[in-house]
């Protein structure tokens, strides 16, 4: 019997009902202003949990990876990661920054520095780490991304795609317990994409828990767990990619699918 590729490598099997939260975001709720931009957000992920959050532009999901490490405050409702509320301030809140790993739509790197001295700065500067030891560390995450060549050029020396993988490098460098991607490869030429969706993949695989903002439907379908799908700040629905890209239950989903699929 043939499967559609797609579900070949589907993980939607993954015993998620027996994993601990890691993440438990409870009746969150934001305003920019008038704006209502979260409304009561119900999320858990649970640890080595793939969690890919879909909706159409100006939903909120970038807002709402940006409150999980408290780029953003909330004005309601709770927010843990593995059992800690998020602290406000001071050097618990610079800790739990640095469990949660975050790679943007643009890489922001340092562009006088080089892909190594990228991985390395934040490994002395907040782990503490001797200069050897997150040298040693970052070669060994530059390789693990595929860049071992490239650990002495500088971002502009690198493709988009190579820079995107130099960014995970980074934020792996800190050990994080949680990664959250918010569109990491919409700012990439077509070609690079896969490289840098490759790379999340074998993240994924290994265990990492992560929460996955992306127009890559390709990727949400195979490499979920769950499928968030947010619209106008709310959680509309939450599924297996098979239930979400086959039968989704809301208008707002099947009309959002029907625009990008
Ligand atoms: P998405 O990532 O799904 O495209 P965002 O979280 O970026 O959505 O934005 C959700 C809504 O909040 C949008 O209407 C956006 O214009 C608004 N918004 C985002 N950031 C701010 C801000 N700093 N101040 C005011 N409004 C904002
Ligand atoms: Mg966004």
């Amino acid at each position: 019997m043939t499967q559609p590729a797609a579900a070949s490598d589907d993980r939607s099997a993954a015993p998620v009902g027996v994993a601990e939260p890691l993440v438990v975001m409870a009746g969150v709720n934001k305003h920019y202003g008038a704006l209502h931009v979260l409304r009561d957000i119900d999320l858990t992920v649970h640890r080595g949990e793939v969690v890919v959050l879909l909706g159409p532009s100006g939903s909120g999901k970038s807002t709402l990876c940006r409150t999980v490490n408290r780029l953003e405050t909330i004005d309601g409702g709770t927010i843990t990661i593995d059992g800690v509320p998020l602290p406000e301030e001071g050097r618990a809140l610079a800790r739990l920054r640095s469990d949660v790993g975050m790679v943007f739509q643009s890489f922001n790197l340092f562009a006088h520095k080089t892909a190594l001295e990228n991985v390395v700065l934040a490994q002395v500067k907040v782990r503490k780490r001797s200069k050897q030891e997150a040298g040693a560390k970052a070669r060994a995450l530059l390789e693990r991304v595929g860049l071992a060549a490239h650990a002495d050029k500088y971002p502009a020396q690198l493709s988009g795609g190579q820079q995107q993988r130099v960014a995970i490098a980074r934020a792996l460098a800190m050990e994080p317990k949680l990664m959250l991607f918010d569109e990491p490869t919409s700012a990439l030429d077509p070609e690079t994409v896969s490289e840098v969706l490759d790379v999340i993949r074998a993240l994924a695989a290994d265990g990492m828990t992560m929460i996955v903002v992306t127009h890559e439907m390709g990727f949400a379908r195979s490499a979920a767990d769950r499928v968030v799908f947010m619209a106008d700040g709310a959680l509309v629905e939450e599924s297996t990619p098979e239930e979400f890209f086959t039968s989704p239950t809301s208008d707002r989903a099947r009309d959002f699918l029907a625009k990008v699929l």
